[in-house]
């Protein structure tokens, strides 16, 4: 069924009981020409260009839990593109170019907000980074602006007196999105089922089968499923699935915490970051203030919050925002991170043939569409796309790492 005003209308006058199921919840087939393991943004993406870009639908998306529930449900939604290396720049300047036409394209609302990014900059090496990600990032046409201290009070009037912190500027990233998380998911999971793909749920991959001409199957909690062609976009467990293959992919996982406060009526509509703090929040449509900061500073697989984290967090924000003060904490969660060593993504071929895998790098729910349809390529293709040959598993045996540090606090 196509969404529509008129279909909207008609579902209300049955009291919404028509409805059918967004997605077909498939039994596994013998064999599939692609299995992709992961039922994230990425994986029911890649899922969704192998059917609409390259014909190939007999697909299954295998996930060991519910879709969505991993990564892609716990970010904090933020869709940017200020990075420092060419490289990145280039890739995540036209990913979040990608985001515009996703509703229509899934024909779904996937609740795209511009809010444009504010970015508090504290120092002087923080300033000098600022011009230069400004200015190599116009080189590829995105707009950043850096801006001084009377714009940056006049943008947020509620900030601390600036005197009263080492504040020296700010940088206005005024094509900086939001969309709504879990929708993403499940946009991707209703159009790759009316192309034709598998949506297999509590399924998860226990091994990866080969043979001496690469992949052949996998073997999951369903039983053993065949096929030539594997991706892989499993945020968080990228270590352990591809260790499968014998593969050992150059990531550490590392948990990542998220907060909110109970709601608000609206006094934000930028995302703020306090590069200083490396801390960043904002306020969603439901009022919250959604809260966050860099990883922890040890790996785990863990998805449970530390109190340690929120109250830095907590802190970072009141000392510059102290008319926050007496807001109440809701809830914290984590989730895990595939991080690389150069926090560059990693969306390549591997030395097993047929085993392909998408690793977002430091924070990829911003890749998400163009991620997807790249490692759809790559998979279909058997070769990459030019805007993702940098991001080869070879760079780290050639050395030729993208050392990007511009993460500027948020994911
Ligand atoms: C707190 C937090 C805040 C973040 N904020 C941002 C942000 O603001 N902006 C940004 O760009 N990024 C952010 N990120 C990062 C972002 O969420 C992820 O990079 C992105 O969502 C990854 O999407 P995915 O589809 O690859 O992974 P996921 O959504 O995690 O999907 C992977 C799926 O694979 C499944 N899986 C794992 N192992 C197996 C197996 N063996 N068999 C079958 N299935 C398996 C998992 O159950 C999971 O559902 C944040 C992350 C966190 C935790």
């Amino acid at each position: 069924m196509k969404y529509s005003a008129r279909t909207l209308a008609l579902q209300a006058l049955r009291n919404h009981r028509g409805w059918p199921a967004a997605w077909r919840h498939a039994a596994p087939k013998k064999s599939y020409d692609v299995i992709i393991i992961g039922g994230g943004g990425h994986g029911l993406g890649a899922a969704f260009y192998l059917a609409s870009q390259h014909g190939i639908s007999n697909v299954a998306v295998l996930e060991k839990g519910w879709l969505g529930g991993g990564n892609t449900a716990r970010n904090t939604m933020t869709i940017r593109d200020n990075f420092l290396y060419p490289e990145n720049v280039r890739f995540h300047h036209a990913a979040v170019n990608a985001w515009h036409s996703l509703s229509d394209e899934l024909n779904f609302n996937i609740m795209l907000s511009k809010r444009g990014m504010i970015t508090i900059l504290m120092s002087d090496r923080d300033l000098s980074d600022a011009h230069r990600m400004v200015n190599t990032t116009a080189l590829f046409g995105a707009e950043h602006r850096v801006i001084d201290l009377d714009e940056l009070q006049q943008r947020l009037p509620m900030i601390a007196t600036p005197g009263r912190l080492p504040v020296v500027g700010g940088i206005y990233h005024p094509n900086v999105v939001l969309a709504r998380h879990d929708a993403v998911a499940w946009g991707y999971a209703r159009a790759a089922s009316n192309l034709g793909v598998d949506i297999i749920e509590n399924c998860e991959v226990t091994d990866i089968l080969q043979d001496d001409r690469g992949v052949t199957g996998v073997e999951t909690s369903l039983g053993r499923i065949q096929t030539r062609k594997l991706g892989m976009a499993v945020a968080g467990h990228g270590k352990r699935v591809a260790a499968m293959a014998g593969v050992n992919l150059p990531i550490e996982t590392i948990p990542l915490q998220a907060l909110v406060s109970t709601p608000i009526k609206p006094v934000l509509d930028n995302v703020l970051v306090l590069r200083g703090f490396n801390t960043y929040f904002m306020q969603s449509d439901k009022g919250e203030l959604v809260m966050g900061a860099g990883t922890d500073p040890y790996p785990s697989y863990s998805q449970r919050g530390t109190p340690q984290i929120p109250e830095a967090i907590i802190a970072a924000i009141l000392q510059v925002f102290p008319m926050f003060e007496r807001m109440k904490f809701l809830r914290q969660w984590a989730g895990a991170l595939d991080i690389t060593y150069d926090n560059t993504p990693i969306i390549s071929k591997t030395p097993v043939a047929g085993f392909y895998v998408d690793v977002a790098g430091s924070g990829g729910f911003k890749t998400t569409p163009l991620a997807a349809r790249l490692h759809a390529s790559l998979i279909a293709n058997d070769r990459p796309d030019p805007i993702i040959e940098a991001y080869s598993l070879e760079r780290f045996g050639s050395g030729r790492l993208i050392l990007e540090r511009a993460s500027y606090g948020n994911r």
